[in-house]
């Protein structure tokens, strides 16, 4: 009796427990129908950071619904995720209940890890935040990871929904947009809106042509293959004055619609667009949870920030490295939708100051050992050693084979496929090939971080498919968006 009653009284604080942490916040009670962007500026330098209020938006309405619209999910206001360098926390400042969060990343956070940061040169970034557009007053407020993963915050501001100051004009641009499919209504569904850069009038055929390609691809690489029906995409022929994109290091300038760069961050193959407002201005014609930049190129590059954007090169004219477009766009979608991390590394590298080796890293593919255990420990089986031994030494001595081949050599390509062709086969001969574990080189650092997998393609330059501990994490996000 007296057990039963502790067991009871354990249920009710359980249940109360969850009711106030994960409690489904009711929309209707809080939100409209709408959407709500706050604009901002985010400066700093490695170790300091600002953020100042930009504008409030009320979205217009969607060219592609003639009516405004909020296209995230209605039910999973609250984040449950717990990725992602920031975190937006909406409350109701009537009753100070947390109403809405979402964690995501961006160009700042991404450009504090770089040597210009480190050198304490300040540089400003402009960001946005989307969120139901709410009802009453709204507490807003940014928090930011700290040395230990912890959100701190580090900007906060009441929003009136009724002040005039914010901004609710219509946006006129004359581009097409449309559905390449559409299973659902977009809170019930994740919405992926493509958007053209670098492509002029006469080469939308061509756009058409290179999304359907690419979209194949993704949608035939598990799991999105399976879950197909969760999503809507849509997409934007946004117009560009000239064909092709920023090449700094070729000194090749071109005026486009979404300002898309290569060599962002001073790295070669690195493509992102500084240009937020204009981004986040077209991309609210059709409703979106990710947007896709789909730059007319036929060089390699790409980026994806968590629940920023991907960007990703159109298509190769090499011969052998025709699927390398597909590669790219489905390897940054996984950085952009499901926060995971790279698993690659170079072996020159041992240690890097991306992820401190102390902090179990917040992507849900890159972890430190602690303990003797690894944060997907569940999935691996009892016989499975950690760490996992895999061939390492061999694996290191090819890719250093693969860093000396010339890439203005003619016969570059064989020699790369030979290379690549050892490196499948080591690792078809491995022991543990097939089994999740604790494989050391990941992150960028050749020790001390862990995959979960031998092989998957946040790790190879290639279309392996997600690895179980990726797989789940897409998974995951999509029930999150749908469910
Ligand atoms: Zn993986």
């Amino acid at each position: 009796m007296k057990r039963n009653k502790i067991f009871w009284l354990l249920a009710i604080l359980f249940s109360l427990l969850l009711n106030t942490t994960w409690a489904a916040v009711r929309f209707e009670k809080y939100f409209v129908d709408k959407t709500m962007r706050v604009d901002f500026f985010h400066t700093g330098i490695k170790n300091k950071e600002i953020v100042s209020l930009d504008k409030v938006y009320e979205e217009p309405a969607l060219l592609t619904h003639q009516r405004q619209l909020w296209s995230g999910n209605k039910h999973n206001l609250i984040d449950t995720l717990n990725l992602g360098k920031y975190l937006v926390k909406v409350s109701d400042v009537a009753t100070n209940q947390l109403i809405f969060s979402r964690g995501f990343c961006s160009l700042f956070g991404e450009w504090q890890t770089t040597d210009e940061a480190e050198k304490g040169i300040y540089r400003t970034f402009h960001e946005s935040v989307l969120f139901p557009f709410p009802k009453k007053m709204i507490q807003l407020t940014i928090a930011a990871r700290d040395a230990d993963n912890f959100f701190q915050d580090i900007f906060s501001t009441v929003i009136d929904p009724n002040s005039r100051f914010i901004n609710r004009e219509a946006r006129r641009y004359n581009f097409q947009t449309g559905a390449l499919f559409k299973h659902g209504d977009p809170d019930q569904k994740v919405d992926l809106a493509i958007l053209a850069d670098g492509y002029q009038h006469n080469e939308m055929k061509l756009f058409r042509q290179d999304i359907k390609r690419l979209l194949d691809v993704l949608f035939d690489t598990l799991p999105f293959k399976t879950r197909k029906k969760d999503f809507n995409v849509w997409y934007v022929e946004s117009l560009s004055l000239d064909s092709g994109i920023d090449e700094p290091r070729r000194n090749n300038w071109r005026q486009t619609a979404l300002g898309a760069s290569y060599n962002s961050f001073d790295s070669p193959r690195y493509v992102l667009s500084f240009e937020n407002r204009q981004i986040r201005d077209i991309a609210s014609l059709v409703p979106y949870d990710q947007i896709y930049i789909v730059v007319n190129s036929e060089r390699y590059g790409g980026g994806g920030i968590f629940n920023l954007y991907s960007t990703c090169y159109a298509r190769d004219k090499g011969e052998n490295s025709q699927w390398w477009p597909e590669y790219v766009f489905v390897h940054e979608f996984g950085h952009a939708f499901a926060g995971l991390g790279d698993e690659y590394y170079s072996s020159e590298v041992a240690y890097n100051e991306f992820y401190p080796l102390t902090v179990d890293p917040w992507e849900p593919n890159v972890a430190i050992l602690k303990n003797g255990t690894v944060k997907w420990n569940h999935l691996i089986q009892d016989e499975t050693p950690l760490p996992t031994p895999w061939g390492k030494a061999a694996y290191d001595s090819l890719g250093k084979a693969l860093m000396t081949l010339d890439r203005s050599d003619s016969t570059f390509k064989e020699k790369y496929q030979q290379v690549y062709q050892q490196r499948e086969q080591l690792f078809l001969n491995q022991q543990y090939r097939g089994k999740v574990g604790a494989f050391e080189g990941s992150g960028y650092s050749s020790e001390g971080l862990y995959r979960p997998f031998i092989d998957c393609i946040m790790f190879s330059k290639s279309l392996v498919g997600f690895c179980p501990v990726c797989s789940t994490a897409i998974e995951k996000m999509i029930d999150f968006h749908t469910r």
